[in-house]
This record gives C-alpha cells, structure tokens and sequence, in this order.
C-alpha cells in the first residue's frame, strides 16, 4: 500500500502515484534514449567511452 503524505512520489517507496508524472518522466526517458542512440553511432563518442570503459576498469 502507498502513503501519499504531500507529494506526487510515494513516502514510503519513492513510487509515481500522478499518472501525468508518470507520463511525462517515462517521455523524458525515451527522449534521452533516443538522443544516446545518436551520439552512440558516432566513432568519437565509441572511442571516448571506450577509453574511459578502460579508465573505470569497466568491462
Ligand atoms: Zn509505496
């Protein structure tokens, strides 16, 4: 069970519970997939973060 004090997220587990932030947030997220997508196919970008996959021993 949720527990709405105030605010639109849930107190207790940091749920949505407004439909319309749920909306708009789950836009903001395909919005920047998309814009990742793009960089992602760009060698500068696959060589940058290769190199930095490396730094952070990222495997
Ligand atoms: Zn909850």
């Amino acid at each position: 069970m949720h527990s709405q004090a105030t605010g639109r997220f849930c107190t207790r587990c940091g749920a949505i519970l407004d439909i319309q932030t749920a909306v708009r947030i789950q836009n903001e997220i395909e919005s920047l997939d998309r814009k990742f997508s793009t960089l992602l196919q760009d060698e500068d970008v696959q060589k940058l973060l290769m190199k930095k996959m490396i730094e952070h021993g990222i495997k």
